[in-house]
């Protein structure tokens, strides 16, 4: 019998999480933060409304800090 057997590959998603968190300005999904562990300073960015801001941070903090650094500086406001 030529019946051909396909190899199947799966595929493993990478256990990347994906780092949007929600923009306290105008509350969607669509706030990226980027580390820059080199120059400690996290870069957070909003995909659909203005919101940039740029906050120090420590060597050990996760996005997650950094967001809630950018968070709690644009609520205070
Ligand atoms: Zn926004």
């Amino acid at each position: 019998m030529g019946r051909r057997r396909r190899r199947q590959i799966i595929r493993k998603p990478k256990p990347k999480i994906p780092e949007f968190f929600i923009c306290p300005v105008c509350g969607r999904q669509g706030v990226m933060v980027t580390m820059d562990k080199k120059k400690q300073k996290a870069y957070v960015k909003c995909a659909y409304c203005d919101l940039e801001e740029e906050v120090s941070i420590k060597p050990r903090y996760e996005p997650v800090d950094a967001y809630a650094k950018v968070v709690d500086k644009v609520s205070g406001q």
